[in-house]
């Protein structure tokens, strides 16, 4: 059906930049004999999902939408590929994003661009633009995205479907390409609530080749989903008492007038449901996008260092010496956006400007965590929307990159914080649905969760 459904979408929609029908079908039949023989009991068995191209596969080729790895075919799985067959789950195809993870729409691909399905001249968001129109556009079901400063939540409220962006260390990075790696985090796509949570269970955990990520155990919802078997409002009933604090600074400036709308009618229908909601002042806000831009820039610079033609992916043909391999390769192989980054990250480490603005950034940084720690002393929840408006147009954000990076407002701020946040369906403006995004401290997933499922 997900094949079907496919052949009908991907010729308008593009979510996908390899869709790998055989060996799915072969791991469907293996998975469905188990089933039948009684053999296997994996929570997904059998359930298509689809991930984005910056997780290795083992076997199938993973390109991050980067000439530069076009023909990269990874040795080995990663850590949540693992772990999703070790489930039962089919791995039907890698979706596209911007390339290496770096940009707001999925235009920045070098594998052509992905449109979103709720309204196909506009933007399905990103960077895991692929994997939010493959599950809005009935695809999949779920899919597997990577958010370093927003790249999970924006695309899933620009086409209208859930994403949730774990809190830092508690999905091993192994296996994920590198963007930056203090910021970056993998985390599930699905139609809604509890699809994300169910395949947020099977990614998480501890995994010892991540150093970052947490001993312990996975995360379990199974205590908010037996309330559910119950009933439903009982889940809602968990709304009763939680405090959910609403930043003034988030509703005011650059905000479309109907998405400030649409995300305060949510904050009523929690009031309604028992929350107690309170406005407060955050700040820090002016300095949550400079701050992420000039350290996920450094580390980016840091991080692709390492494709130099040399190791793996594209090498130029006919160059001189080492050096001119090196300048060719890259020259050719990255994108334009890419290349901006690097220009930015390794200017902001060099000598004489490290002080000026890499420190700066980190301490600022160190100040924006502690105007959530204050925060998260008085709610369980902070209630924002995923983006400042509904997405654009496709071809008129990289004309105003600026712009671009603004837009990052509300998402950024979560991964300099190592915060968990989940983006969900709140409403509508003309065609294109609008996200509300739910924030909640460090290692509290349960809380966004719960606060997430009784809103839905
Ligand atoms: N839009 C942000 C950027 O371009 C976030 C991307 C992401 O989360 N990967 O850096």
């Amino acid at each position: 059906a997900c094949f079907d459904r496919m052949d009908a979408m991907e010729s308008e929609v593009h979510a996908f930049i390899t869709i790998d029908r055989e060996r799915a079908m072969a791991e469907a039949r293996r998975v469905q004999k188990g089933i039948m023989d009684g053999t296997y009991t994996g929570p997904l068995a059998g359930v298509p999902v689809a991930v984005k191209d910056n997780i290795c596969t083992k076997g199938v080729a993973t390109t991050c939408a980067s000439r530069i790895l076009e023909n990269y075919v990874p040795p080995y799985d990663a850590h949540v590929i693992e772990r999703l067959k070790e489930a039962g789950a089919v791995i039907i195809g890698k979706t596209n994003m911007d390339e290496f993870a770096m940009g707001s729409t999925t235009e920045t691909s070098a594998m052509g661009i992905t449109r979103n399905p709720r309204n196909t001249d506009h933007v399905p968001g990103g960077s895991s633009g692929g994997s939010c129109a493959a599950v809005a556009a009935n695809e999949v079901f779920a899919a597997l995205g990577s958010d370093t400063g927003g790249s999970i939540r924006q695309p899933s409220a620009y086409c209208g479907v859930a994403g949730m962006k774990p809190t830092y260390g508690t999905v091993s990075r192994y296996g994920l390409i590198a963007y930056a790696s203090s910021l970056d985090q993998i985390g599930p796509v699905g139609k809604n609530v509890a699809d994300c949570a169910a395949l947020l269970e099977i990614i998480s955990g501890p995994d010892r080749r991540d150093s970052t990520c947490v001993a312990g155990e996975s995360l379990d919802f199974s205590g908010l989903w037996e309330e559910y078997k119950i009933s439903p409002e009982a889940v809602a009933a968990g709304l009763r008492g939680m405090r959910v604090g609403v930043p003034e600074e988030y509703f005011t400036g650059g905000i479309d007038p109907q998405i400030r709308d649409a995300v305060l009618k949510a904050a009523d229908t929690m009031k309604a449901g028992g929350a107690i909601v309170e406005t407060f002042s955050l700040g820090m806000t002016q300095y949550m996008i400079p701050a992420y831009y000039i350290i996920a820039c450094a580390q980016a610079s840091s991080n692709l260092a390492r494709f130099d033609g040399v190791k793996y992916g594209y090498r130029t043909e006919g160059a001189g010496d080492l050096h001119d391999m090196y300048k060719k390769t890259r020259a050719q192989g990255f994108g334009w956006e890419v290349k901006k980054r690097i220009l930015l990250g390794s200017f902001v480490l060099s000598s004489g400007y490290y002080d000026a603005y890499y420190i700066k950034a980190l301490k600022a940084n160190r100040l924006i965590k502690e105007a959530f720690d204050r925060a998260f002393e008085k709610y369980d929840l902070i209630l924002a929307p995923a983006a400042p408006s509904a997405a654009p147009k496709l071809g008129t954000s990289l004309t105003d990159p600026l712009k671009m990076y603004l837009s990052d407002i509300y998402t950024v701020a979560v991964n300099l914080a190592g915060l968990p946040a989940m983006s969900m369906p709140c409403g509508q403006t003309g065609s294109l649905p609008v996200g509300l995004q739910l924030i909640g401290q460090r290692f509290k997933d349960d809380i966004v969760v719960r606060g997430a499922a009784a809103y839905e």
